[in-house]
Parts: C-alpha cells; structure tokens; sequence
C-alpha cells in the first residue's frame, strides 16, 4: 500500500536580515604594570563586544563595535524567530507522518 499525498507548497515569513551565533561582552586586564585595571578597585578594560559563530564550519569569533554588537543581536533574534518558526512546521510535519492513521484525505490519495 502506497501513501500518496498530493505535493503542497507553504511559506515561511521572516524577518531579514538574520544572523546565526551570539554575542557576547567582556571586560578584561592588559600586561602593563601599574594600569587602571589591577588598581583597587580595578578599572577593568572594555566593555568588548564578541559575535560567536560558525563560518564554512569553523567555530569563529570577532570582536565587534557597540553599535555592531546591537545590529548583530537584532539579527540573531531574527535568526532565532525563524528556527522556531522551523521547529514547528517540524513538528506539524511529524504530526502528519506517513505512519500515522489519517483523517481526511486517506481515501483520496490512496493508490494501490
Ligand atoms: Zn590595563
């Protein structure tokens, strides 16, 4: 027995444009004797702002400015939003699985 389900097309609406990773911040101390940043209280160096992720497969972090730092989350929640927005369709996919009983369409697509 064949299932046969007429092929469908569906869309996915997103948000561009998106950028996998995250981004970090970090403050730090430098080598010099004597600087700010191993005073009592230290003043520590930064804040950076670090974009991780993976580029041609290869784990990769840049440092990156303030302003870029803000673009590059706006990105990624838009990246993030599209993922769940997959997730689901996953899911529903699944829901539909050629194993599972089904309600309405049976009788029409079967073929044998
Ligand atoms: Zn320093």
């Amino acid at each position: 027995m064949y299932i046969y389900i007429r092929a469908m097309k569906r869309s996915i609406t997103f948000e561009w444009p998106l950028l996998p990773g995250s981004v970090s911040t970090a403050r730090s101390r430098c080598g010099k004797p004597g600087c700010a940043c191993k005073g009592k209280p230290a003043r520590l160096h930064g804040t950076y702002y670090r974009w991780t992720g993976f580029i041609d497969g290869k784990r990769t972090t840049k440092t990156i400015s303030q302003q870029a730092a803000l673009e590059c989350q706006r990105r990624i929640r838009n990246f993030r939003k599209l993922q769940r927005e997959i997730e689901r369709v996953v899911r529903a996919a699944l829901g539909e699985a050629p194993w599972l009983p089904r309600a309405t369409e049976s009788k029409r697509g079967k073929k044998r």
